[in-house]
């Protein structure tokens, strides 16, 4: 059991890194974050591929642990605790060899769930640039991706729709986000104004049967005609609905609460703002929050929010707190000129905006963050590792009822690493089935 140098058990193999061996290993690593919580001097188990268990401390797992679950031969998982689960994972586990990677924090893989694109290529052109965006997103760190897409008229959302929602099945994308096309006209951001339209339950049907039954949010406007009945038809779908780009008042957002809506939409970025006569939108998300009814998306790029906001945003809103990227087609790319759907974009110093009047640079069009980069700029806003790794993970994953975002026994260990700063070590994700 001696523990190897940090690189040894995980030399750079282009596409990822990998450990060693068939049969199980453990990883032994400054942090151990399950997507919770984070486990001190932590250990991941591993067999091939898959997670054992994470626990904290030297040893074998102990057997009344949270994290450890066993399947045994011919029978379904047991059940955390049980001490013969405990006892056959123990048995599994002695004598396997242990890799002290040092000081450094392994984590689930981000889930995003707020995307438009990455690597030059827009969800909204179609299967292969989704393909092409996806694959370059889990090249940076993020293992997830719900594919979102701009604001079109409904007829080119629905093409747009059937056209992706093979790559759900297939598991190239985790899901689809629609924002808009049924948006708030003077909260529009980077989304053209000409596709913006209020819902028709005849077009949110239209939607719903595109997406073919694969997980579905739609961010919209609640207080457009027919906007507070969209919302129950979508919830009532099975949709998640997130409020967002929107005018609406406290009010009339506290109704689209109670009508099924469970997400803020990048909070902040395209709304009505606050005021101490008119809490609008915000007040209303956050304190959806606190009830435990609404997990607010945020931005966390260094650009979209000041740090003073994210961290306040954080602290008020706890375990319902997520980061999305909000990234464009540039990415992982360097500056340029891009498209958001239908709008031209130039990237300069790393941040998209629109083209405006004549030379003018317009509205900020989307990030070009990582969720791994995000992890960084929320740690350097003061927000604890511990919180900035789980609103990249489990947070978002369970705002869309995705079964992804943790390190638990049997899924596959798809492992962001950083340092105690959340700084994304070289060639960020570990995932030993590449
Ligand atoms: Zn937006």
């Amino acid at each position: 059991m001696t523990p190897t140098p940090p690189t040894a058990p995980v030399p750079d193999a282009g596409g990822g890194r990998r450990v060693p061996g068939a049969g199980p290993c453990i990883l032994r690593a400054a942090h151990v974050h399950d997507g919770d919580v984070m486990h001190d001097d932590g250990r991941l188990a591993l067999d091939g591929d898959r997670v054992l268990a994470v626990w904290s401390g030297p040893g074998l797992p102990p057997a009344r642990s949270a994290s450890t679950v066993v399947d045994g031969p011919g029978e379904g998982p047991a059940a955390a605790g049980e001490p013969s689960a405990g006892r056959a994972l123990a048995a599994r586990l002695a004598g396997a060899p242990v890799h002290d990677l040092g000081d450094v924090v392994l984590a689930p893989a981000p889930v995003d769930i707020h995307c438009h694109g990455a690597g030059g290529a827009s969800f909204s052109e179609g299967p292969e640039a989704a393909r092409h965006a996806a694959a370059t997103l889990r090249a940076h760190g993020t293992a997830h991706v719900v594919a979102s897409l701009v604001s079109e008229p409904v007829p080119v959302v629905e093409r747009q729709v059937r056209a992706l929602a093979p790559l759900v099945a297939e598991g190239v994308l985790a899901g689809l986000h629609l924002e808009g096309p049924w948006l708030a006209p003077d909260h529009r951001g980077a989304h053209d104004p000409a596709a913006l339209c209020a819902p028709t339950p005849a077009d949110v049907d239209r939607l719903l049967a595109a997406a073919d039954g694969a997980p579905l949010m739609v961010t919209l406007a609640p207080e457009l005609p027919g906007g507070l009945d969209a919302v129950r038809r979508l919830a009532e779908a099975g949709a998640v609905v997130g409020v967002g780009h929107t005018a609406a008042d406290y009010g009339t957002t506290l109704e689209a609460i109670e009508a099924g809506a469970t997400v803020a939409t990048h909070l902040y970025n395209g709304c009505r703002r606050p005021t101490h006569r008119d809490p609008g939108p915000v007040l209303a998300l956050l304190e959806g929050a606190r009830a435990g009814l609404v997990t607010i998306e945020t931005i966390a790029d260094g650009v979209h929010l000041h740090p003073a906001v994210l961290r306040r945003t954080a602290a008020e809103a706890g375990r319902r707190w997520a980061m999305v990227s909000d990234a464009m087609a540039a990415a992982c790319c360097a500056d340029g000129d891009y498209r958001l759907g239908p709008l031209a974009v130039t990237v300069a110093g790393g941040v998209a905006r629109i083209h405006g009047e004549g030379r003018e640079p317009g509205a900020i069009a989307g990030s070009t963050v990582t969720l791994a980069g995000s992890v960084e700029h929320a740690v350097a806003a003061g927000i604890g590792l511990e919180q900035a790794l789980r609103a990249v993970t489990a947070v978002p994953a369970d705002a869309l009822g995705l079964d992804l975002g943790r390190l638990r026994p049997g899924v596959r260990a798809q492992v962001l690493v950083t340092d105690l700063d959340g700084r994304a070590v070289h060639d960020p994700v570990m995932d030993p089935a590449w």
